[in-house]
């Protein structure tokens, strides 16, 4: 079996207006990857490119990475994602070229599994069927208010979700705050607000984990200052507290809240970058992203380097169905997977592509879909509906 073709799909879906401590979402977006091989077996994969531009996704993956794929052996996993590392290393590694890597790489994962006649997670070991998830939700929104935000998280409680992630860190009058480098800076919060937010969520989540994330908005200073008031709130998971790059800052303040664990980093990729964060001592969970740390390849090395401390992850998802589909397939074939991130934003990317939606239980752990492969089907009429030309 040869790879005969790569293809792009660049999907657009407008948004309900949202924003977290740094972005203002107005439209979702996602980079598909089809990987096309000479026995008509195909793959599908996402790269999550974060708010980048699909034009430039989409030009270095066909015109760039499909030249090294062409006329290999698909199933050669391993061999591929060396490959265009190296073909790579002068510009890639990280970021972008990483990102169309894990679309590549989980397409190809997904004609494994098609070849093989069984789908990813068991031929990655196999170690559950279902995932645990938590509502990913929380997000600020001009007008949403304490209200808007209980409803929306007693809208996911009654769903049966257990655990319920909210943003938090837009205050935009802390000194030195990222958000004025951003497009907008609008419908910012006070600190006080923002810890009224965190406590009306506590009260609402009673049994399960309270998860809050800053996406790298306060220094580690700050997060030190205000630890005593994060911990009033009853915040258990602080997410991606301080920019990425300040491992020592976050070590120190994992160091200094006490019963407080910290989990990061979604925008990290590759193993190498993780066994830093970790040698650090920076994180209590990791949480990689599995369209950008690396695909599935590199994502399956970053929860090992997770087990060999004892570590749990906590698989970053916040793309399309398909990226949501790939990351449910690796973390059911970990034994150190605690919960998934389920996003419950409105979310055409998520809710309209599949031709069959993914089900989760009462309690909202998602099944693995059984197919060979991801084991998913792609709505033609979504596709076309949300396809947006470049
Ligand atoms: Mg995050």
């Amino acid at each position: 079996m040869k790879i005969i073709e790569i293809k792009a799909i660049p999907l657009r879906w407008e948004s309900p207006r949202m924003g977290d401590a740094l972005i203002d979402v107005k439209a979702r977006q996602a980079l598909l990857v089809r990987v096309v091989t000479d026995k008509g077996l195909e793959g599908i994969g996402e790269a999550f490119l974060y708010g980048c531009s699909l034009r430039a996704g989409k030009a270095l993956l066909e015109d760039h990475l499909a030249p090294a794929l062409i006329g290999e052996d698909p199933t050669r996993i391993e061999w591929i994602w060396q490959k265009l590392f190296w073909r790579t290393v002068a510009h890639g590694r990280r970021g972008l070229i990483m990102g169309l890597m894990s679309g590549v790489d989980i397409a190809l994962w997904d004609i494994l599994g098609k070849a093989a006649g069984m789908p990813v997670y068991k031929l990655l070991g196999g170690y559950a069927d279902r995932v645990p998830s938590y509502a990913s939700c929380g997000f600020y929104a001009p007008g949403k208010g304490l209200d808007g935000l209980r409803r929306e998280v007693e809208r996911n409680l009654q769903k049966g979700y257990r655990h319920v992630k909210i943003k938090a860190g837009r205050t935009p009058k802390m000194p030195g705050h990222p958000l004025r480098c951003m497009p907008c800076t609008e419908y910012g919060v006070s600190v006080e607000e923002d810890l009224e937010r965190m406590a009306a969520a506590r009260a609402l989540v009673k049994e399960g984990r309270l998860l809050v994330d800053l996406n790298a908005a306060w220094s580690s200073g700050t997060i030190v200052h205000y630890g005593r008031d994060l911990a009033r709130c009853g915040v258990d998971w602080l997410e991606e507290p301080t920019l990425f790059e300040d491992l020592e800052g976050c070590a120190r303040l994992r160091r200094q809240l006490r019963g407080i664990l910290v989990m990061g980093f979604e925008t990290e990729q590759g193993v190498m970058n993780y066994g830093r964060l970790l040698e650090q001592g920076a994180v209590d969970i990791l949480q990689p992203d599995i369209g950008w740390g690396g695909g599935i390849t590199e994502c399956r090395k970053i929860a090992a380097l997770g087990a060999a401390q004892n570590k749990p992850v906590s698989m970053h998802s916040f793309g399309s169905a398909v990226h949501f589909a790939a990351s449910l397939h690796l973390a059911a074939s970990l034994p150190n997977t605690e919960i998934i991130e389920s996003e419950t934003n409105e979310n055409g990317l998520r809710s309209e592509l599949l031709a069959r939606p993914l089900e989760a239980d009462g309690e909202m752990s998602f099944f693995v879909p059984e197919g060979p492969g991801l084991g998913i089907t792609l709505s033609e009429a979504a596709l076309e509906r949300m396809y947006t030309a470049l």
